[in-house]
């Protein structure tokens, strides 16, 4: 008889360790705090993932499969994953554990663990949720000291036969970018997003995380998020019909009071298991197919989830466990408080934290072109900063932030993942959002009090990273500006940044 664990991001029946149960099998799910607090997770996520963790286990259990599930008050929770495997082998007197792959580093040392420290033989599937294998993904690969997603996305169209015709991308372009990203503009009429109906599981686990974890950062209300499979159908469906059709157009925009912007607000449920990625695109492609959504969109859409979601998985598990230690340009600066508490003059910053605070959830501009470009201009140490994202998202778990962070926002893997860093002066944020016209700091001011600080902080990023920057090509046309700067300008330049990163608190 076997014991089946199912950590807190497999709630899917077609789980690989789910299938051809046998009587006597024991399933297994436990809310530990070692899991709430391996990094101090957003009250919101942790509600989330336990609420939609003790549904899926009701429904393990009404198919008739013997499910143990432990509750974070339990007397008995010895809240730690090796302890809690090792009671209930005991208990149950199993000898063998089966586990889907987990998704992070640190799950899988545990499970590596178990044969030698329990005397047990553990079998670890392979996670076929992913369209890409770790292997596959290995082989794509191969010896390439760098690594570009544009190039494995289209591998991953022709291998899964999306948005192909005879053999050649739809429309003949395999990327549409060119008409997308578009600034926001005024009367812009966005849905509401998917709001969850008053459910009494959720009601109860809110006031367990409320009891143990209230000093954790975010907020717990308003909650509306997905917690059964067919809730996130429903968010799903609500996408397709009502954002898709401007997704691509406006996903790069940000308005002041509108997080949720055209974006499907689906990685919460595809990181957990309650989606799956193929029945994502398909539902988009056929928007497509039935003149719902124009390519551009559709496009955009599937290059997120069969491209740079299945890329950023392959680079964590192909760098993993150095990649975490990266730091390239040698960043040392500690994350200022107002990453916690909103309370910056910056507008951009201050609207992004504030709605991170009580959504767990910002856009993928707001955290790459606001948060990760500050992060990234300022110096902040990929340590922290990689943990202020873990933290704070309820789609965040390491396999999908680390390479985010280091690799696209902070370049602290020296160009593994992205060929140049995604800094910007206050031009783009400006360009692309109406977070300017509200901000205490003027966007068009360079130099002085009054100036954007994201405008000399670019040029002090790049002036103090000449020494790992200064070959990079794509950067050349910027450092040949700098040539051109007068010694005072340059002077001005580096005044400014040393007398703002010296107010962070
Ligand atoms: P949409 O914009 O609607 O995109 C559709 C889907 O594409 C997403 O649900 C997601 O599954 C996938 N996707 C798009 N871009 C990426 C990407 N770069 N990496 C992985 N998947 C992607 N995503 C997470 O799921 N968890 C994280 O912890 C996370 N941390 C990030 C940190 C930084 C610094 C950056 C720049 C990006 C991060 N992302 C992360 C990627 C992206 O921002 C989010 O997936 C996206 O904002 C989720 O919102 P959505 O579902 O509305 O996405
Ligand atoms: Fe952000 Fe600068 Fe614009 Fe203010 S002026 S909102 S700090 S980009």
């Amino acid at each position: 008889m076997v014991l089946r664990y199912v950590f807190w991001d497999q709630l899917s029946n077609s789980l690989a360790s789910l299938q051809n149960i046998a009587d006597g099998d024991v399933v297994l799910l436990c809310e530990l705090e070692e899991d709430a607090t391996r990094v101090a997770h957003h009250q919101k996520k942790l509600v989330f993932l336990w609420s939609a963790m003790r549904h899926f286990a009701n429904q393990l259990s009404t198919k008739g499969y013997q499910v143990v599930y432990v509750e974070l008050d339990d007397p008995q929770n010895t809240q730690t994953l090796d302890t809690e495997i090792k009671r209930h082998l005991k208990q149950y007197n199993l000898d063998k554990v089966i586990v889907t792959h987990p998704s992070e580093y640190h799950q899988l040392q545990s499970v590596n663990s178990w044969p030698n420290d329990f005397g047990v033989t553990v079998e670890c599937l392979e996670d076929d949720r992913y369209l890409c294998s770790m292997q596959a993904f290995q082989v794509w690969a191969g010896d390439r000291q760098h690594l570009r997603m544009e190039y494995f996305y289209r591998e991953m169209r022709k291998q899964h036969e999306v948005l192909m015709s005879f053999g050649k991308p739809e429309g003949g372009k395999w990327n549409y970018d060119s008409e997308n990203r578009k600034p926001p503009k005024s009367g812009l009429d966005i849905p509401k997003p998917y709001v969850s109906a008053k459910d009494p599981i959720v009601e109860i686990v809110k006031k367990v995380v409320q009891l143990h974890f209230d000093h954790h950062f975010g907020d717990i209300e308003p909650f509306y998020f997905a917690v059964t499979r067919e809730q996130a159908l429903a968010v799903l469906d609500q996408f397709i019909s009502e954002r898709l059709a401007n997704f691509g157009t406006y996903q790069d925009a940000m308005i002041q009071g509108e997080p949720w912007m055209y974006h499907s607000h689906i990685s919460f449920y595809l990181n957990c298991g309650l989606l799956s990625p193929l029945e994502c695109v398909t539902r988009a492609e056929e928007a497509y197919y039935q003149h719902q959504a124009p390519l551009n969109a559709v496009e955009g859409f599937i290059r997120q989830v069969i491209g740079w979601r299945e890329f950023i998985r392959g680079i964590y598990w192909l760098k993993m466990p150095e990649y975490s230690r990266l730091n390239f340009l040698n960043a040392t600066r500690q994350l200022p408080t107002f990453f916690w508490d909103g309370a910056t003059e910056m507008n951009c910053l201050h609207q992004v934290v504030t709605e991170t605070k009580e959504n767990a959830y910002a856009h993928h501009i707001q955290r790459l072109m606001v948060v990760g470009n500050f992060a990234l201009i300022a110096g902040l140490d990929p340590k922290e900063v990689n943990e202020w994202f873990w933290i704070v998202y309820a789609d965040a778990y390491q396999w999908v932030e680390l390479p985010n962070v280091t690799g696209m926002a902070l370049f602290a893997d020296g160009g593994v993942l992205g060929s140049k860093p995604y800094a910007s002066s206050g031009q783009y944020i400006n360009k692309m959002s109406d977070y300017c016209k509200e901000c205490r700091y003027k966007v068009s001011v360079k130099e002085g009090e009054d100036a954007c600080p994201f405008n000399y902080l670019y040029w002090d990023f790049l002036l103090r990273n000449e020494k790992q920057l200064g070959s990079n090509q794509r950067l050349g046309f910027m450092y040949g500006m700098i040539k051109k700067m007068t010694p005072e300008k340059i002077q001005s330049i580096q005044k400014d940044a040393k007398q703002f990163l010296k107010s962070l608190k």
